[in-house]
């Protein structure tokens, strides 16, 4: 039996959603690793192939662990259904390819992850799918890039590594009025932070390796929608391109999730207090944290998002040599471009995450040398704020 009740609250829907017991009614969810399933008759093969009972054919469709997975990120996204994903890329690449053929238009924000960018901007046009991509701050550039043939709209927000926030309810208005389905990477808000589908999009993804799994393990993605899209236009596409999601992977993230709104509470909370300690000191030129009054977008942020976030982007003077000194002085944050991690990490995007952008692009996106990403763990926040304090004391020495 699946214990799914609709009423209860995330935190509760986190730890119990989805579950299906095995005759042996463990206590914690068991890993299905296993490729195929056995039928007890040929008769019920072919009943099974035919669509005419329930049950699973071939890991690379679903399986136990995954469709565990799955119902229980529906029950916190509030999606009719979802396809795990063995990557967060995986995840994105198939909600965009799916649902497009040569000769459609994609808008995209200009502001999206690295492999993001790639597949919207370099692979899609490689196969007849032309992009736009706009400044996504601005409601009126999504409107004017729309044309007759635009079927997908692509966002994140909040971006990375700039922290920017588009209207996800202006644009999902957009999208509706064009007959174009908007697609939301949800990873850096987190689903209980922000809900793509209740402020009107019709696709979210995530990087399952970030928040999700939470403890720098495995990767994984996952895709939500209504079951119609699904089924409509991700369910072949899935089947026969496979970026299934590994069983064993399945089950980690599955019970990653059971702790994900205490672990975000504390990465926020803890994101928060560093981001109005670094506001104050003198080395560093600005900080940008969703939840400060002073992130320029503030009303957008105060629509739709329930919280700040877990990460932080800040400035220092002194450019490139500045952020390279006080990244090597920290003790406890440790250098790496992963986020959403237990592990505070921090990155300097111009040489790693965002290296491969031209200067001029980086720039339109407000990163310098000087920008530095903070991901916020679980940490005691007294312990980061002190190694932040030592850390730029070095820089000046
Ligand atoms: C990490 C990330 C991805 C890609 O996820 P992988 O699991 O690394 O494939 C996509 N979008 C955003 C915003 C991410 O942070």
């Amino acid at each position: 039996m699946s214990t799914a009740n609709n009423t209860w609250r995330p935190a509760t829907q986190l730890v119990h959603g989805g579950t299906t017991r095995s005759s042996h009614g463990e206590t914690s969810e068991a890993i299905f690793l296993t490729q195929g399933f056995v039928y007890e008759t040929s008769e019920a093969a072919e009943a099974r192939f035919k669509g005419e009972t329930d049950g699973f054919i071939y890991a690379r469709y679903g399986s136990p662990t995954n469709d565990m997975f799955e119902k229980r990120m529906c029950l916190l996204e509030g999606a009719e259904d979802a396809r795990a994903t063995a990557s967060g890329m995986a995840a994105v690449s198939a909600a965009i390819l799916c649902q497009l053929k040569a000769g459609d238009h994609i808008v995209a924000a200009r502001a999206l992850f690295g492999s993001c960018r790639w597949v919207v901007e370099t692979l899609a046009p490689s196969y007849g799918i032309e992009c736009t991509l706009v400044d996504g701050r601005f409601i009126e550039n999504w409107e004017k890039a729309i044309r007759p043939n635009t079927k997908v709209f692509f966002l994140e927000s909040p971006t990375n590594p700039t922290l920017e926030v588009v209207d996800i309810a202006a644009v999902a208005k957009l999208a509706d009025a064009a007959g174009a389905k908007l697609v939301v990477d949800n990873v850096f808000a987190t689903p209980l932070l922000q809900k793509p589908l209740e402020l009107g999009a019709h696709v979210v993804v995530y990087s399952a390796t970030k928040h999700i799994d939470g403890q720098g393990r495995c990767l994984g993605g996952v895709i939500l929608s209504s079951k119609d899209w699904i089924d409509e236009h991700l369910h072949d596409y899935f089947r026969h391109t496979g970026p299934a999601l590994s069983p064993f992977n399945a089950w980690t993230l599955l019970k990653g999730i059971e702790t994900l709104p205490l672990r975000v509470r504390q990465q926020s909370e803890n994101a928060a207090k560093v981001a109005d300690f670094l506001a104050e000191q003198n080395q560093i030129a600005r900080v940008i944290y969703p939840g400060r009054k002073d992130h320029p977008q503030a009303d957008i942020i105060a629509k739709q998002m329930k919280g700040g976030s877990t990460l932080v982007c800040f400035e220092m003077k002194g450019g490139k040599d500045a952020a390279f000194a006080l990244q090597n002085a920290l003790e406890i944050v440790k250098i790496s471009n992963n986020l959403g991690d237990a592990k505070s990490l921090i990155t300097h995007p111009a040489t790693t995450t965002h290296k491969n952008l031209a200067e001029d692009a980086r720039a339109e996106l407000g990163i310098s040398d000087g920008t530095v990403r903070l991901s916020a763990g679980i940490e005691d926040s007294d312990d980061l704020i002190e190694d932040f304090a030592r850390a730029l004391k070095a820089v000046s020495a």
